[in-house]
């Protein structure tokens, strides 16, 4: 399924996030791409793996290293409904992918200038070319939600 804009591949993302939010996950959700197709979704599944290293994207990664049969996932992007924490940034660089897109920031975690800046920093192997900010609304409201459904329900930590 070949996608006109970064907006209508976020939009992929914003599903998986819905899907973690309905398991009562933190909804981050991501898509990858190579050659116009999505190759490659994932949301959240902390809680339900128990595990920290599950994040959208790292899922998103592996599956995709699984599809393409090589962890090197030149030329592909990576779509994610948060600016990607340093453990995220980290595997995207050493997954050597082409672009990554972000729709909110991540004023905790954001390793792309909210908190500290990976992505921009320069490295000496592979530079990852970053847009954030597309869909940034619709990206925040469904973090804001959940956010706030979780205090009401006296859990928020
Ligand atoms: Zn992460």
């Amino acid at each position: 399924m070949q996608l006109a804009s970064d907006e209508a591949y976020m939009q992929e993302a914003l599903l998986e996030a819905q899907k973690a939010f309905e398991k009562k996950e933190v909804p981050v959700g991501a898509v990858l791409v190579f050659e116009g197709n999505i190759i490659a979704r994932a949301h959240n599944l902390v809680e339900s793996k128990k595990s920290a290293l599950a994040h959208a994207e790292m899922l998103c990664l592996q599956t995709g290293a699984e599809i393409l049969g090589n962890w090197r996932l030149l030329e592909t992007t990576l779509y994610c409904t948060l600016e990607p924490c340093p453990m995220c940034a980290g595997a995207m660089i050493h997954s050597r992918i082409k672009r990554l897109v972000w729709g909110a920031p991540d004023v905790r975690c954001g390793a792309h200038g909210s908190w500290i800046n990976l992505l921009d920093f320069p490295h000496p192997i592979h530079q990852i070319v970053v847009t954030g900010g597309v869909l940034r609304e619709a990206c925040a409201e469904r973090m804001k939600l959940f956010f706030k459904k979780r205090r009401e329900n006296g859990t928020f930590i």
